[in-house]
């Protein structure tokens, strides 16, 4: 998606090899135009799937899911990182390994939110090791719902989340891919 890969090389900012920031068009402030586009990017490739729910994880992945959703007509989903108590039977939830934070923490979402008539889109805005996409998959999993893809903005290909989604038989759709950050500088595949 070129729109999306000019933006991340004139934008993005390396951090270090292995992270780069986007807060000012992804993470912090948002590129609404620049949403609506990757909206429609994601539509386009997972067209004639009959998705019936576009699942994130807060908070980064809300926006680009209320607008794949909307471009989709169809409801979003999004999974809470604070999960009530362990006696809770309305919920399904699972541990994710947090890349940029170095902890796991749980993630949850209610039952009632998830049926096993879903059809289900998973969207992220990163894609490192995978952690977060395949939690979501789980709970997907959990539901008896059907997993028809994970959507990804940036993935970063230095990285094996494509690897163990692939291991899966997950769909993966990536807008940009990121080959490497070394010397400070984003080289995109
Ligand atoms: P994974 O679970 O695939 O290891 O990591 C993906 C999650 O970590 C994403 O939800 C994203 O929020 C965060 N993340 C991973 N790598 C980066 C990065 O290079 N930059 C930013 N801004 N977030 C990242």
């Amino acid at each position: 998606m070129k729109l999306l890969k000019d933006k991340i090389l004139k934008d993005g900012k390396v951090i270090n090899e292995s992270i780069l920031k986007v807060d000012s068009f992804l993470n912090h402030q948002i590129d609404g135009q620049l949403m609506k586009e990757i909206a429609l990017e994601f539509k386009r490739r997972f067209e004639n799937e009959n998705i019936t729910k576009v699942l994130t994880i807060e908070a980064s992945g809300i926006a680009i899911a209320v607008m794949t959703s909307m471009a989709m007509d169809v409801p979003m989903l999004f999974a809470k990182k604070k999960v009530p108590s362990t006696m809770d039977t309305s919920i399904y939830t699972t541990k994710v390994f947090s890349f940029t934070k170095n902890i796991e923490y749980d993630i949850c979402v209610a039952k009632e939110f998830l049926s096993p008539n879903d059809k289900v889109l998973v969207v992220d805005d990163f894609l490192a090791n995978g952690h977060a996409a395949l939690g979501l998959a789980n709970l997907v999993k959990q539901s008896g719902a059907e997993l028809v893809g994970i959507g990804i903005v940036v993935e970063k290909g230095f990285q094996n989340g494509r690897q163990l989604i692939e291991e899966q038989n997950i769909k993966l759709e990536s807008l940009a891919i990121i080959k490497d950050l070394k010397n400070n500088k984003i080289n995109l595949k």
